[in-house]
């Protein structure tokens, strides 16, 4: 696990910062790069998110260009997500936020709040697979 005292060698004056919101995933795809990972036996909450900003200050040293949520899928830790943006944009608010998800959990709510907060939404999926066909945005009646 990486922290502020095992950084692997990277630097805080980052042009984008990513935030693992959790591993969990709705799917469980046999490519899945993060299958190998466990969760930390740390858990964390909405109650964590102010905290987490906070301590990004030891981490980071520049405000990053770009801000993006990661799982596992992202969409499942929504309040999590829902919690940080407001603290994020005040914090940074030139920065671009992206989600990446494997977008089976948008919602027409969820969409409204992406939306009304430009936030960038990058679907992962594969040809043939479960991904292909679900059309997340269609769904949600935004395409
Ligand atoms: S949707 Fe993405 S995170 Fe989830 S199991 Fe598949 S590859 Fe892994």
């Amino acid at each position: 696990m990486f922290s502020p005292e095992n950084p692997v060698g990277k630097s805080g004056d980052l042009e984008t910062l990513k935030i693992q919101l959790g591993l969990k995933c709705n799917y469980s795809c046999s490519y899945c790069s993060q299958a190998s990972f466990t969760e930390s036996d740390v858990k964390t909450g909405v109650g964590d998110v102010q905290q987490f900003i906070s301590d990004l200050d030891k981490w980071v040293t520049t405000a990053p260009k770009r801000i993006e949520f990661w799982g596992g899928e992202p969409l499942l830790y929504w309040r999590r997500i829902e919690a940080l943006i407001p603290l994020l944009v005040n914090k940074w608010p030139a920065a671009e936020l992206s989600i990446v998800t494997n977008g089976s959990l948008l919602t027409e709510d969820k969409v409204d709040v992406i939306i009304s907060n430009g936030i960038n939404i990058a679907i992962s999926r594969r040809p043939g697979t479960v991904h292909a066909w679900r059309r997340p945005l269609r769904q949600a009646g935004r395409s």
